[in-house]
C-alpha cells in the first residue's frame, strides 16, 4: 500500500487526483487531505478514502469539520500550521495542489521528509525555485511536475541528455479572449475572462490563462525545473491544446507530447511514475481532429510574457514578487477594482519599484526571505491600488 496525501484536495487538481485514487482504492493508504472552506467536500472525501487526517486552512471552520468527522476516527485540524503539519506526516507520495503562494510552505515541508512530491502548485517554483530544488536534492526528495506542459517536457526528456536540449517550447491556448480585438481587452469582465476554451480548471488559473500570467508563471517554472537558459524557452499559441510542449534537440529533432486536455493524464503520470498505467482519459483520434495549428503570441496582447522574461533575467527574489503582485492584481480584477489590462500594469509597477529600491535581484538566503519579499510585494501592490483608486 502506498501512503499518499493530497494538499488542496478539494480543488480542481485535488478532485482529479481523488478520481484516480478512487478507481484503485485498495492500492492506497490515504494519510492526509487538506482543503479550504469547502469542508463538506473535505469531510466526505476523507470518510470515503479512509484518511487519517483532514485539515482546513480556515481555523474558523475547525468545529464544524470536527462535527462532520465525529465518530469516524478521522482526526480534524485547522489553520495554516496544521496544513504544514499534514505535509510532514510520513507519506510516499504527496500531491501539492493548493493554489497560490499558500502552497509554498506545505510543499517545502513535504520535501523535507524526502518524499515524492507531485507538484501542481506552480507558485512553489516561481517564488522559490533555487531553494526548493536545492532542498529536494539535499533531502533526497523527488519532484515530479504535474502542470501539463512540464509533465509533457519531462516525458519528452525520458532517456535524453539535458545537455542535448536546444530549446523547450510550451504551448498556450491563448485563453478566453484570444480572438478579441486588442482594444476591447480593457473592457473584459470577470465572467468573460473566466471561460476557458479547452480546459476545465479553477477560476483563478482560467483568468490567468486569458491574461497569459499563467504561461508567464510556467516559463519561470520551466526554467527552475529543467535548469535551462531563459532564452531557450519559448511559448507558442496552440488553440487546440493537444500538443502540450515540445523539446528541441541539437540535431534539429522536436519531440512533441500530444494528449487530451485532461489533467488526469499528468496527475496519473506522476502518480504511477516511472511506470505507465491505464488512465481513464480520452484516446485522441487524430484523423478526426485533422489539423493542429500554432502561432507566435503577440507581445502587445500578452505583456505578462515580457514581464516573465524580465523576472528570469533579474533573478534573485523577483519570482516571489512577481507571483505575489500577480495574485493581488488578480484579486483586484475579480473584485472589480481594476480592469483586465490593469493587471499587467500593476505587476509591472510593483516590479519596477522593487527592482530599484528593494534589492529584488539579490539571491534569497532562505525561505523567510522569500516570504518577506512576498509580503512586501503585496504591500506595494495594495499601495498602488490605494493611490490609483
Ligand atoms: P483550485 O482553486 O481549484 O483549488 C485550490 C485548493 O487549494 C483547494 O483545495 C483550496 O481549498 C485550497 N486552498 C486555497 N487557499 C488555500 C490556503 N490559503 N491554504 C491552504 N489551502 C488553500 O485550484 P486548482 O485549479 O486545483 O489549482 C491548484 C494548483 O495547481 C495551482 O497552483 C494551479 O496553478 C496549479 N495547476 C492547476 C491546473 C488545473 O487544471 N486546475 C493545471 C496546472 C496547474
Ligand atoms: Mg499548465
Amino acid at each position: 500500500m502506498r501512503r499518499i496525501s493530497i494538499l488542496g484536495a478539494t480543488g480542481s487538481i485535488g478532485q482529479s487526483t481523488i478520481d484516480l485514487i478512487r478507481r484503485d482504492r485498495e492500492s492506497y493508504d490515504v494519510v492526509a487531505l487538506t482543503g479550504g472552506r469547502n469542508i463538506e467536500q473535505l469531510a466526505r472525501d476523507a470518510v470515503e478514502l479512509g484518511a487519517k487526517l483532514a485539515v482546513t486552512c480556515d481555523p474558523g471552520l475547525y468545529a464544524s469539520l470536527k462535527d462532520r468527522l465525529a465518530g469516524t476516527g478521522i482526526q480534524a485540524a485547522a489553520g495554516d500550521a496544521a496544513v504544514v503539519d499534514a505535509a510532514s506526516r510520513p507519506a510516499d507520495w504527496i500531491m501539492s495542489a493548493i493554489v497560490g503562494a499558500a502552497g509554498l510552505l506545505p510543499g517545502i515541508q513535504a520535501i523535507r521528509q524526502g518524499t515524492t512530491l507531485a507538484l501542481a502548485n506552480k507558485e512553489t517554483l516561481v517564488a522559490a525555485g533555487p531553494l526548493v530544488m536545492a532542498a529536494a536534492k539535499t533531502q533526497g526528495a523527488r519532484i515530479l511536475p504535474v502542470d501539463s506542459e512540464h509533465s509533457a517536457v519531462f516525458q519528452a526528456l525520458v532517456g535524453e541528455d539535458i545537455a542535448a536540449v536546444e530549446r523547450i517550447i510550451i504551448t498556450a491556448s491563448g485563453g478566453a479572449l484570444r480572438d478579441w480585438p486588442i482594444e476591447r481587452l480593457a473592457t473584459a469582465t470577470v465572467a468573460e475572462a473566466s471561460t476557458h476554451p479547452n480546459w476545465a480548471m479553477g477560476q483563478r488559473i482560467t483568468i490567468d490563462s486569458a491574461s497569459m500570467f499563467n504561461k508567464a508563471l510556467e516559463l519561470i517554472e520551466t526554467r527552475e525545473f529543467f535548469g535551462v537558459d531563459p532564452a531557450r524557452i519559448e511559448v507558442l499559441i496552440h488553440p487546440e491544446s493537444l500538443v502540450h510542449a515540445l523539446v528541441g534537440f541539437r540535431d534539429g529533432a522536436l519531440m512533441a507530447h500530444v494528449g487530451p486536455s485532461d489533467m488526469r493524464h499528468a496527475i496519473g503520470y506522476a502518480l504511477h511514475w516511472p511506470e505507465r498505467r491505464d488512465l481513464p482519459v480520452e484516446r485522441l483520434d487524430l484523423a478526426r481532429i485533422g489539423t493542429l495549428t500554432f502561432r507566435a503570441p503577440d507581445p502587445m496582447r500578452y505583456p505578462a510574457l515580457r514581464l516573465a522574461q524580465a523576472v528570469m533575467q533579474a533573478g534573485g527574489k523577483s519570482g516571489a514578487a512577481f507571483n505575489a503582485a500577480k495574485e493581488i492584481a488578480l484579486d483586484a480584477f475579480i473584485e472589480g477594482r481594476i480592469g483586465f489590462v490593469g493587471m499587467a500594469g500593476l505587476v509591472e509597477d510593483v516590479l519596477d519599484k522593487m527592482w530599484s529600491s528593494d534589492g529584488l535581484n539579490r539571491a534569497p538566503n532562505n525561505i523567510e526571505d522569500i516570504l518577506e519579499t512576498d509580503r512586501l510585494a503585496r504591500r506595494r501592490a495594495s499601495d498602488f491600488l490605494a493611490i490609483s483608486a
